[in-house]
């Protein structure tokens, strides 16, 4: 089923590439549509929504400006990602990017994890070009347009700020 939705999103974004003359042309339309659909579809069915029994480490975020909040369950084995989880609540944004953040850093290495979010934190606040340099960041490109609303970087950042504390063992966070 994880499969099927990649290949998915993979042939959709092929199919972007074609319509970069069209975004140049400020016609954003169709690109912003298919963002909601992804967004929508993990808000709607978040994956790997559950508490994880097996954690040997958790962190909990919150972000006060929207409101949203997330625990992070993490099973780290011979410094790999074996399974991760989160329940939580909050706005579309942060949940399809938690549900997102699951599926990228599961079966990864710790140092691929850390990446990760390293390359997803500097596209959101618009560091990174994700078109320009090289990166691991796939499907997830789907975020970056959040680098144009500030108020939504904290909400799609919070997911990955709280599974780097639970990598790193630091317990609670706060984007404020
Ligand atoms: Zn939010």
């Amino acid at each position: 089923m994880r499969q099927g939705l990649s290949s998915t999103v993979n042939d959709k974004l092929k199919h972007i590439g074609h319509t970069e003359l069209e975004i140049q042309n400020n016609k954003m339309s169709e690109l912003s549509e298919l963002y909601q659909q992804v967004i929508l579809d993990h808000n709607k069915k978040p994956r790997n929504f559950r508490k994880l029994e097996t954690a040997n480490h958790t962190a909990e975020g919150y972000n006060p400006l929207c409101g949203d909040q997330l625990t992070v369950y993490l099973s780290l084995e011979d410094d790999a990602v074996r399974d991760i989880a989160f329940e939580g609540s909050g706005c579309a944004i942060s949940k399809a990017a938690a549900s997102m953040m699951t599926q990228a850093v599961k079966g990864k290495s710790k140092q691929e994890a850390e990446k990760l979010f390293n390359e997803f934190h500097r596209m959101v606040t618009g560091e990174l070009d994700e078109e320009i340099e090289a990166n691991s960041l796939g499907n997830l490109i789907i975020f970056a347009g959040v680098r144009d609303f500030p108020v939504r970087v904290k909400c799609a950042s919070l997911p990955w700020h709280t599974m780097h504390a639970a990598l790193q063992n630091e317990g609670i966070i706060s984007t404020e």
